[in-house]
């Protein structure tokens, strides 16, 4: 166990390090609440480099709460579109509604982690960097990080080790900056006590670790075996016709993506006529891996649950990520059809 001087040492010694070396990421140029809790949701279950570009765009579209709240869902959907779970866009705009109708956004960490979307982790990293707020952000990153510093073999995936991780970080906290610590755990896991392979030689907390002196690294943290991921192999029609294309609309109240466009199976469509193979794409959803085969088809008489859309629409339509993989593998087969006939003239 480390000794109170060690974490004070722990704490000058990662800030220090942040403050040199941390990452210019745009949301870390701000101090806006609302941008701080955008970019929070976001990096939810996604990566820092795919949420970039993606922040921008939706803070320029939707600067603030009150334009957030007031926004068509089909608009909100597709600049959403490409990050996935979309239950977050539509938890955002709930909260945002209800920050419209009190007239500010929350600042206390109880008021933010009563908005719709808001567990404990992301209500401490909003409540901490743009109020200043003394809670401890505790992720996977941040668990598996005070696993090594402490040499811990709690295993992190159980309730009772989430708890225990939780009371690790919150004595690990310096409270003069919550917010610059809680994001400066967040860049260590991220860029040096990476899951596999911890570039411990690179690490400026390295003296304190307990894990590095005993070597222990590799082993930590603990986690007992979860979820295995499920393999799956799905066929998707893609039937085109003068600017259109055949698809559907999963329902209002459907569980996953509901008002999402999607492309038809072939148990949908069990007359359509099955052309060419156009290629196949991968897509991943929870522990669900995906390969999707690309077929072209004819349309049939009967379409079943499809209507025919105006291609040039899509782009402003909620459509889905097997959808959108699906376009591109059509674009990229039809340019390198274009090419070799090109080539060959
Ligand atoms: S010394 Fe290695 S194991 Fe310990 S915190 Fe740093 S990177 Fe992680």
């Amino acid at each position: 166990m480390l000794s109170e001087q060690e974490i004070q040492q722990f704490r000058r010694d990662l800030l220090d390090w942040f403050d040199r070396y941390r990452r210019d990421l745009p949301w870390r140029r701000t101090r806006d609440p609302y941008a701080i809790w955008i970019s929070e949701i976001m990096l939810q279950q996604t990566r820092v480099a795919a949420v970039t570009p993606f922040y921008e765009r939706f803070l320029k579209r939707f600067p603030d709460f009150q334009i957030l709240a007031e926004a068509p869902e089909p608009e909100l959907l597709s600049s959403w579109a490409g990050l996935g779970y979309y239950h977050r866009a539509r938890n955002l705009q709930r909260a945002a509604i209800q920050m419209r109708d009190r007239g500010a956004f929350p600042h206390t960490y109880h008021e933010i982690r009563a908005l719709p979307g808001i567990g404990e982790y992301t209500a401490a990293a909003v409540a901490s960097i743009a109020f200043g707020l003394p809670h401890a952000a505790v992720d996977g990153n941040v668990s598996r990080v005070a696993s090594r510093i402490f040499n811990d073999e709690t295993d992190i995936a159980s309730a009772a080790g989430r708890k225990h991780f939780q009371v690790l970080a919150d004595r690990l906290l310096d409270r003069l900056r919550p917010g610059a610590f809680n994001q400066a755990m967040m860049e260590l896991g991220a860029t040096a006590c990476l899951p596999k392979k911890p570039r411990c030689l690179v690490c400026p907390i390295s003296q304190i670790c307990e894990s590095r002196k005993k070597a222990t690294q590799e082993q930590r943290p603990m986690k007992k075996a979860g979820a295995k991921n499920v393999q799956e192999e799905r066929v998707v029609f893609w039937i085109a016709e003068g600017g259109r294309i055949l698809a559907w609309r999963r329902p209002a109240d459907s569980r996953l993506m509901p008002g999402f466009w999607e492309l038809p199976e072939p148990s949908q469509l069990p007359s359509a006529s099955v052309g060419q193979r156009l290629g196949a794409f991968r897509h991943g959803i929870t522990f669900h891996n995906y390969r999707f085969e690309l077929h072209e088809a004819a349309a049939p008489r009967d379409l079943g649950p499809c209507e025919w859309v105006a291609m040039d629409a899509l782009a402003t339509m909620p459509v889905s990520t097997v959808l959108r993989k699906a376009r591109r593998v059509v674009e990229k087969t039809r340019s390198a059809t274009v090419r070799s006939s090109t080539a060959s003239v």
